[in-house]
């Protein structure tokens, strides 16, 4: 299989790529006024400081929304590729990819948690699979 693209990294990204290397989903945090935010951004959308910090999330989540996508195939996935809205437990949302199962699996509100798949390049993306049930 073809690799697939790389996402452009920034200042404003780098870092939570890194913490994806660590095998973290992480959540920027406003130093000021504690709000969380996803996607990384320089100034917080709520009190406007550019002060920041952040946190590793617990990984777990319900999904949101989803959509299956069979075209246009891009290199590097496999398709159908199942493409989730996360709430995570945090409070923010996050687009991912859900794995290890089927589309017609998938629904609203399932449990779901993230794990890192590593592609044969040593790239790590976090992705997401249903939650086991106890
Ligand atoms: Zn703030």
């Amino acid at each position: 299989m073809s690799q697939r693209m790389k996402p452009p990294m920034g200042e404003d990204n780098a870092w939570w790529w890194d913490m994806a290397a660590a095998g973290e989903l992480g959540i920027q945090r406003c130093k000021s006024c504690q709000t969380l935010r996803h996607p990384p951004t320089p100034m917080c959308g709520q009190c406007r400081s550019i002060e920041w910090d952040s946190i590793a999330s617990s990984g777990k989540g319900v999904i949101c929304s989803y959509t299956i996508l069979t075209h246009p195939q891009f290199p590097g996935y496999e398709y159908p590729l199942i493409v989730i809205l996360v709430d995570l437990e945090e409070g923010t949302r996050f687009t991912s990819q859900l794995v290890g199962c089927a589309p017609e699996d998938v629904d609203f509100g399932l449990p779901v948690e993230m794990i890192i798949q590593e592609d044969p390049d040593g790239f790590k993306l976090p992705v997401f699979k249903l939650q086991e049930k106890h």
